[in-house]
């Protein structure tokens, strides 16, 4: 189901101390409130007010409608009056939907004549959301706190980004992971304990023969192919003649989006080690299907490919781009460092700065015929870039902050999509803080997605995040790692 598709709704907090006519107001605020933050445009999904919660029933019941409720991605309260917490205990203690707690209130500035008893007795959010705030503390909720006043876009925008890892969280708990053959051999940071991420994360992570995509490949007609050729021919530059090369690619892709979709899988993997029946590694083929929102992951690596996917779908309707990535090697000069990332092939022409072209190259490994590629440079901006790795016993998701540059030189013979980035908080610290970390070489890399959702996915999901920023040191990641080590083994 689509982002836009998913509501939040809207849970006030008050009592019934001061009267029918408090309530009233409350209610009809709240809906006000409602209706201008749906009309900001700074919301993705629609805020729905549901109710005034004055009693334990009350709290109980719309908690077990939000988590009944599939349409329904997360719960946002704010307490205009006060609202004894003991009454929300019951309800939030069974919440299952994501939790947002908007500590705001109506009025944006005191008004110096107008403030009496009456108006204190009715704005009362600034202690009525502190004693909303203990018992989500109390209750150890893995809860997002926003402050400040609704009107304010920056208010708006953090609950629009919140909602986007909300629905991150939807997708993930349904998220299918189809993975073709096994992990490249001997790899370590690839491998993971699936019932522990379905545990955890829901994901159903389960294989799919590659003779299976052969025999799917050979029932593909040459129309649906045609086809296909021409919506590669509508986004990319053909750089080569080569078509039979190229609409095998099409082939493959066909064959491969047939299979997710009969299995309704949103990510996949395969591994150039295992293409019995292929004469292909799929490149083209894994781009484009990137390009419409699948997640991707090289040699085997299902956690990738469903980050992968997830990073896309919190991203729905963003143009910055998210793709599979990985950090092939540096430029360590003196006066300027950066990372190069690319992949063998498969590099998401979401971040494209230009017009991707195809071509087809051998690829140097494996024993295949050379594949046809999309070959492209990323764009400039601020980004970021995400491991999710098994720790055993727990899983750890490290993300970094990075800034992205138009590459620095053309490099004319390389013949797969590249990035240029500059990791913070500069490259040998960010390095370092990465490998201390334990970070995979593959990550996803977004320019849609920030730090600060992945932290409220992360925190969603109950997994531990890392965070390398401008303001690391290799000594507190190291302490921060060391006490973490701590908690998740008491956890
Ligand atoms: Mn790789």
């Amino acid at each position: 189901m689509s982002l836009k598709n998913y509501e939040f709704w809207f849970v006030v907090g008050s009592q019934f101390l001061y009267g029918q006519e408090v309530l009233d107001t409350v209610a009809a605020r709240a809906a006000q409130m409602v209706e201008e933050l749906n009309a900001s445009g700074n919301l993705p999904c629609r805020l729905v007010y549901k109710c005034t919660v004055k009693t334990n029933d009350e709290c109980t019941d719309i908690v077990r409608q939000a988590n009944y409720e599939p349409t329904c991605a997360g719960v946002i309260t704010w307490c205009h009056t006060f609202s004894p917490s003991k009454m929300w205990i019951n309800g939030l203690s069974n919440l299952s939907k994501p939790y947002c707690h908007l500590a705001t209130q109506y009025h944006r500035e005191i008004p110096n004549e107008e403030i009496d008893m009456d108006f204190m007795n009715l704005n009362q959010a600034a202690h009525g959301d502190r004693e909303h705030g203990f018992i989500g503390a109390r209750l150890r909720m893995p809860r997002k706190v926003i402050a400040g006043h609704w009107q304010d876009e920056s208010v708006q925008k953090r609950l629009g980004r919140w909602m986007r890892a909300a629905y991150g969280v939807m997708f993930s708990r349904s998220l299918k992971v189809m993975r073709f053959g096994d992990n490249m051999r001997e790899v370590a940071v690839t491998e993971g304990d699936k019932v522990e991420v379905q545990a955890k994360l829901g994901w159903q992570v389960n294989t799919w023969p590659v003779g299976k995509l052969v025999e799917t490949m050979q029932s593909i007609s040459e129309s649906e192919i045609d086809a296909l050729i021409a919506t590669y021919g509508s986004q990319y530059d053909f750089a080569s003649d080569n078509m039979d090369c190229i609409r095998y690619q099409a082939r493959e892709e066909l064959a491969m989006k047939k299979m997710l979709d009969a299995e309704g899988c949103k990510a996949f993997s395969n591994t150039f080690q295992d293409l019995y029946g292929m004469k292909q590694l799929p490149g083209l083929a894994s781009q484009h299907l990137m390009q419409l929102g699948y997640g991707y992951g090289g040699e085997g690596d299902w956690k990738v490919a469903a980050m992968t996917a997830i990073l896309k779908a919190m991203s729905e309707g963003q143009t910055g781009g998210t793709t599979f990535m990985e950090d092939y090697t540096y430029h360590l000069a003196n006066d300027a460092q950066y990372s190069l990332g690319a992949h063998m092939l498969e590099v998401c022409p979401s971040v494209a700065n230009d017009r991707p072209r195809i071509e087809v190259h051998p690829l140097g490994i494996g024993d295949r015929e050379p594949p046809a590629r999309l070959v492209f440079e990323g764009h400039s901006g601020p980004a970021i870039v995400v491991s999710l790795i098994d720790m055993g016993g727990r899983l750890r998701l490290i993300c970094q902050d990075i800034n992205c540059v138009d590459p620095i030189m053309p490099m004319p013979n390389l013949p797969v999509a590249r990035v240029m980035w500059q990791a913070k908080p500069d490259l040998a610290t960010g390095i370092e803080a990465w490998i201390t970390a334990g970070g995979a070489h593959h990550t996803v890399l977004s320019y849609d997605i920030c730090a600060e959702q992945m932290r409220d996915w992360a925190r969603m999901m109950d997994i531990e995040f890392v965070h390398i920023t401008d303001d690391t040191t290799v000594a507190s990641l190291e302490h921060d790692l060391f006490l973490s080590d701590l908690t998740w083994k008491l956890k």
